[in-house]
């Protein structure tokens, strides 16, 4: 993902190692060329001023200009600033609630909501050793119900059945009590997406929410939108009481923004990363002080 960015930062660091000294000056430089490779790398503009900002408060400080490697502490600096603006450390997901824990997914269509619904889920199976269930409510799609189905018996999770002429929110309420009579822990609901935000999308999103009152309402985002993903993500977050999102696609060649814009921009926390379509390791937790550490080189 962030193969550009780096590059990009790694020559500017090469360029402030040189220096036995820094000045002000050098420092500015740098400066200039790290806000430029986060714009590159489709980092919201908002998010790239504030964070110019607080890497300049730290680094003209004194501790940069007169310590013994300037660039290291540059670097330091950087390196803590994007930590921070991922969000500092692995939100993991609340599933405190008394059982079944409903999971609902919400985002555009192709984002990659059902692929990753069932990554969720045998994540959840194989690693926190849930009982899990998950159910589509796209009627819109009958392909995408089918797809979850298909899904459910390759990673041997039990899929509610749903079909295309019922309603979203009565097949939601009719899963989660299934889930409750079958003793499932979690119940993974699987939405219907639009191609582009749009009002109904949302309406069925919010009635679904209200429905079966998810403790985790994760928002699915493609990380090859750029610009777009953070767009997408303002309006999703003004609509829905999102608890967290998952970035997908981050194994393509998308530039980095998303990942380093969503979180600034919503206030909520990306738990996890979708690095693949297989559904067997194709999903991470998100380490923010790991990725910083990539971007870094
Ligand atoms: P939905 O419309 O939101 O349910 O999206 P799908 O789950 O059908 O995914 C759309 C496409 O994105 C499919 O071809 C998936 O295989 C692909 N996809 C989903 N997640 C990832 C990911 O993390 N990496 C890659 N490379 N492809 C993904």
């Amino acid at each position: 993902m962030f193969d550009n960015l780096t590059q990009k930062l790694t020559q500017t660091f090469k360029n402030l190692r040189g220096q036995g000294r820094l000045s002000e000056d050098n420092i500015r430089d740098a400066l200039r060329e790290v806000r430029l490779a986060l714009l590159e790398a489709d980092v919201a503009l908002p998010v790239v001023k504030d964070f110019i900002n607080k890497v300049r408060e730290s680094a003209l400080g004194e501790e940069v200009v007169k310590s013994l490697s300037p660039g290291q502490v540059f670097i330091k600096i950087v390196n803590d600033e994007l930590v921070k603006l991922m969000g500092e450390h692995n939100d993991r997901l609340d599933l405190s609630a008394r059982p079944p824990a409903v999971i609902l997914l919400a985002g555009l269509q192709g984002s990659g909501k059902t692929t990753t619904s069932a990554k969720l889920a045998l994540w959840l199976k194989e690693k926190e050793k849930k009982r899990v269930m998950m159910v589509s409510t796209d009627v819109y799609r009958p392909a995408a119900m089918e797809q979850l189905a298909h899904l459910g018996k390759d990673i041997e999770v039990e899929v509610f059945p749903s079909r295309p002429d019922q309603q979203p929110v009565q097949i939601a309420k009719d899963a989660l009590e299934a889930a409750q009579r079958g003793v499932f822990d979690v119940l993974i609901v699987d939405t219907a997406g639009r191609l582009h935000v749009d009002a109904a999308m949302m309406a069925e999103a919010q009635a679904l929410t209200s429905a079966v009152q998810p403790v985790e309402l994760l928002f699915v985002v493609d990380a090859m939108t750029g610009q777009d993903a953070v767009n997408t993500a303002k309006a999703f977050n003004d609509a829905l009481p999102l608890t967290g999102v998952i970035l997908t696609k981050a194994d393509g060649d998308a530039r980095g923004g998303a990942a380093l814009s969503v979180r600034a921009i919503t206030g909520k926390p990306i738990k996890f990363m979708g690095i693949g379509e297989k559904i067997r390791k194709g999903l991470e937790p998100f380490y923010p002080d790991r990725l910083a550490s990539r971007i870094l080189g």
